[in-house]
């Protein structure tokens, strides 16, 4: 079977957001997707080794930093290594991760400035992964992975 690496605030379950809340995706297709074992659920910044709740942050750059001035970009570059490491190791065709976040954000991230603003950027994560060659998708785009996996034409589903 195919796999997709998912954000685990996407996936639902323990809460590993900065805020603790969920976002869990409640799509008809991604439950099929969820029930048929095809999701491995990442959080990169949970992998790195911050905390829940945490301080939120922000790229600015090739550095992340939190609202309150901490440098956090060794933890979330660890969190996108082992992200990365999962995705070859899983042998996934596609990843779908949480828009907006500077770790999984891939169309749009915050400025770095903290004031509400988005810029068009992606999260540390998306960037290796695509830097690995693996397409990242964002919870807007389901479609898109829904016609990736049927263009490739599984006989194993
Ligand atoms: S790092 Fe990604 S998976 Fe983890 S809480 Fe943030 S958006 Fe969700």
């Amino acid at each position: 079977m195919k796999k997709i690496l998912v954000s685990t605030c996407l996936y639902g379950g323990e809460p590993v957001r900065y805020d603790g809340k969920s976002k869990a995706l409640e799509a008809p297709v991604f439950l099929k997707w969820k029930e048929e074992g095809r999701l491995i659920p990442i959080c990169p910044e949970v992998f790195g080794g911050l905390p829940v709740p945490r301080v939120d942050a922000q790229r600015q750059g090739d550095r992340v930093v939190t609202r309150d001035g901490t440098d956090v970009t060794a933890e979330y570059s660890a969190g996108a290594c082992e992200a990365v490491r999962l995705a070859a190791e899983g042998g996934v065709v596609c990843a779908l991760l949480k828009e907006k976040s500077p770790s999984c954000g891939s169309t749009y991230i915050y400025d770095g400035r903290f004031d509400g603003t988005l810029t068009e950027g992606e999260g540390l994560t998306a960037e290796l992964l695509r830097k690995a060659g693996i397409e990242v998708f964002s919870e807007n785009q389901l479609d898109k992975i829904s016609r990736l996996i049927e263009d490739l034409q599984e006989t194993d589903i």
